[in-house]
């Protein structure tokens, strides 16, 4: 059987935080789904079409790595796609709070399914979508903080 990962998030922008990640679980893993969430109640900064055009762009010679987005629970999504794991990652206490009742409430609904985390490497873990959105609305330069070939023009 496939093993099949899906990493959800918004990834507005996804960043070099969020590429290594990838990389690093992807030796776990046969398949893994970049799957940006939509939510229709909260607004995104860069439109769903240009984020998906980058993550795609970052990973063009991976081959086992896709990029989709969903709308509603994470859990369905991964029922759809035939995905037994959720990938996230953990950079603060803040995020493991956070990360822990989600993984949990989603393994109380969905019991097939596993919550994995990594810690993203020290140089990368202050790496943050939304501080690169201040940075891009205030004119600066963001690229060091993401994939080659992101060039976060809206
Ligand atoms: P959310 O899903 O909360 O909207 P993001 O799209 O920003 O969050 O991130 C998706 C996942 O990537 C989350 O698990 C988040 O903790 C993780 N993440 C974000 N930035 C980094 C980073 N620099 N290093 C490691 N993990 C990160």
């Amino acid at each position: 059987m496939e093993r099949i990962a899906v990493f959800p998030g918004s990834f507005d922008p996804f960043t070099t935080g969020h590429e290594s990640i990838v990389k690093r679980f992807l030796p776990l893993f046969d398949k893994i789904i970049i799957a940006i969430g939509v939510n229709s109640h909260k607004n995104s900064f860069f439109p769903l079409e240009k984020r998906k055009e980058w993550i795609r762009s970052a990973f063009q010679n991976y081959p086992h790595i896709i990029v989709d987005d969903f709308t509603g629970l994470t859990i369905d999504y991964c029922h759809k796609v035939g995905a037994k794991y959720i990938l996230r990652g953990l950079r603060t206490t803040t995020d493991l709070e956070f990360e822990k009742a989600i993984a949990q409430m989603n393994k109380s609904m969905a019991d097939d399914i596993e919550t994995l985390f990594i810690l993203p490497t020290p140089e990368l873990s202050a790496i943050n979508s939304t501080i690169i959105r201040d940075i891009v609305r205030n004119g600066g330069d963001a690229s060091r903080f993401v994939p080659e070939g992101t060039d976060l023009k809206l």
